[in-house]
């Protein structure tokens, strides 16, 4: 049957939010609201489990209060028998359907998808609003204009333009405790009498039960387990994980931030991104209670500036240099990295290495491992053993409830493997056994032994870390910040050098 309507605004899986800009002036008599789960979404990266149920079942729970809101609401499931499979296709099926004035959206998070909608534009003949997403601080032309005359791409730059921008820790234009940034207090190790809260558990409703069983089935060979499913799914439930975040985490955040150990599952992370990253929660709100806790006593300066950095700062940041820097970021590859990733990412028992084995296992328990873990564990070790930047970004894309490619890509191009050879980081974040143990007690149970660098169960990550050095030697070695390291190795004999080659080639031919 076909109906008329004025603006046909299509909401993608990530912009679950009232605010969201393609919402703006809608209209609840004239306008119809477009929900499409469709399979390409679900296929174009090995997705875990979880991260599947979170975004359906968001989408879902977000229809539902669209709809009670008094809004017009389409909304097509994965298994409708009519779903085409495809965001621009469902949305052509829709313009059929609906002959409206006007499409309106919410401009995408990733280049791939809104290159589908500048696409669609030539074929339909119905005007295409493409709007900014302003639930970003930033945007990409001041991204652009705060570097134009830079040479290099400095996070803590930009950070500082968002203090300035936001007020957020400022008084009189200067930030509060008369320092930007407190990172040099945010690396110790945490002590094992320290126990963190459990995090809040939200029990499955009857619509998360739906896709949780939905997901088990049809995508029973993805990474990971539904059944088990506990994350926040509405707005409601997002804010209550992050409320309690602030009354029971935040005040331990900053210190232990860095830190890792094998029976902790969150730390004192807040475990937002996923919230954020789909539009349960908004960046600036959360900042601005932490802000507050912080007025209120409740935390010290060094957890909320950590926190306040992390999202204005980083998450800010990151999404700038995607949208500068893509599409040819994708391609990037400064090592010229070739190898597989390890089975053992998809399966932590192939594996005793210790540390890899237990932030693999998080990982596919939870869809979730802590910033450190991402990037000195799992991230450190490909970079080390060479494995291919498109085999790590598949990898990272998949098996994370908070990735998306506008925040993924940079993490693990730019900071995890420096296939951007130094856009992101001003050196790579290569490291041995020695920082592992002393950030964690992963080494305490390990097989191998982290004081050692070759020799019967010498540490992998000391020969591995060792033969990065002497193999991008001519890459690295006019890198101010690996001076220590070419200082290190000039000092070992040539017979050091045969014997750690040695171990790594036997260690990379195991693999
Ligand atoms: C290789 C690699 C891949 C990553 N992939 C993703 C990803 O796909 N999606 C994602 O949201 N984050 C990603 N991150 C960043 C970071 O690891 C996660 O945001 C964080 O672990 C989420 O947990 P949390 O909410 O408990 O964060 P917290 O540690 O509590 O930090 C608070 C918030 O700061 C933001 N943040 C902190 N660091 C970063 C960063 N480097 N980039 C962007 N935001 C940041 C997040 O929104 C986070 O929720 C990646 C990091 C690395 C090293
Ligand atoms: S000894 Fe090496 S491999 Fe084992 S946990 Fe420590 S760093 Fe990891």
């Amino acid at each position: 049957m076909i109906s008329m309507c004025d603006s046909l605004i299509h909401l993608l899986g990530d912009q679950l939010s009232l605010n969201v800009s393609a919402l703006t002036g809608a209209s609840k008599k004239t306008d119809i609201i477009l929900m499409t789960e469709v399979s390409e979404e679900t296929l174009y990266a090995p997705h875990h489990k979880k991260k599947l149920v979170l975004v359906l079942s968001a989408m879902r729970h977000f229809a539902e209060e669209l709809k009670q809101l008094g809004f017009n609401v389409e909304y097509v499931y994965l298994d409708d028998t009519n779903n085409t499979g495809n965001l621009t296709s469902e949305l052509q099926r829709f313009i059929s359907k609906h002959r409206p004035k006007k499409i309106i959206i919410t401009e995408p998070s990733e280049y791939r998808v809104l290159s589908y909608y500048q696409n669609l534009k030539a074929h339909i003949n119905v005007e295409l609003e493409i709007r900014e997403d302003d639930r970003f601080i930033s945007n990409k032309r001041e991204f652009e204009n705060i570097f134009s005359n830079k040479k290099t791409y400095l996070m803590e730059t930009f950070y500082r333009k968002m203090r300035q921008k936001t007020g957020l820790l400022m008084e009189n234009n200067k930030p509060i405790g008369a320092k930007w940034n407190y990172d040099k207090d945010n690396r110790n190790p945490i002590p094992s009498n320290v126990k963190p809260p459990k995090i809040p558990y939200f029990t499955p409703d009857q619509i998360t039960l739906d896709v949780i069983s939905l997901i088990e089935k049809r995508f029973a060979q993805n990474f990971g387990d539904a059944f088990d499913f506990f994350f926040a799914v509405t707005k409601k439930e997002a804010e209550i994980a992050f409320d309690d975040f602030i009354n029971n985490r935040l005040t331990n955040f900053g210190e232990y931030q860095d830190a890792m150990r094998d029976d902790l599952e969150f730390g004192f992370h807040s475990i937002i991104s996923m919230y954020m990253n789909i539009g349960l929660l908004s960046a600036v709100e959360c900042c601005k209670k932490v802000e507050q806790a912080y007025h209120n006593k409740k935390c010290n300066i060094s957890s909320a500036e950590g926190f306040i950095r992390q999202v204005i700062g980083w998450r800010e940041y990151i999404r700038g240099i995607y949208w500068l820097k893509m599409p040819e970021y994708k391609t990037l590859n400064f090592f010229n990295n070739t190898r597989k990733l390890p089975s053992f990412y998809w399966d932590e028992n192939k594996t005793e290495m210790q540390c890899l084995k237990s932030a693999i296992k998080q990982t596919r328990v939870h869809a979730y491992s802590h910033h450190i873990q991402r990037l000195m564990i799992t991230g450190n070790f490909a970079m080390l053993i060479g494995v291919s930047p498109d085999e790590l970004d598949e990898w990272y894309m998949g098996v994370y409830i908070d990735a998306f490619e506008w925040v993924e890509m940079p993490n693990t191009r730019g900071m995890a493997s420096y296939a951007d050879g130094g856009i992101v980081g001003t050196k790579p974040y290569a490291a041995s056994g020695k920082y592992i143990n002393r950030m964690s007690n992963f080494c305490d149970n390990c097989k191998y032994d982290p004081n050692k660098v070759i020799g019967e169960n010498a540490c992998p990550f000391n020969y591995l870390y060792w033969n990065f050095i002497i193999n991008h030697k001519e890459k690295l070695e006019g890198n101010h910040r690996m001076l220590y390291s070419y200082l290190t190795l000039k000092k070992k004999s040539d017979k050091e050098i045969a014997a750690i080659k040695n171990a790594a080639d036997i260690f990379l031919n195991t693999l």
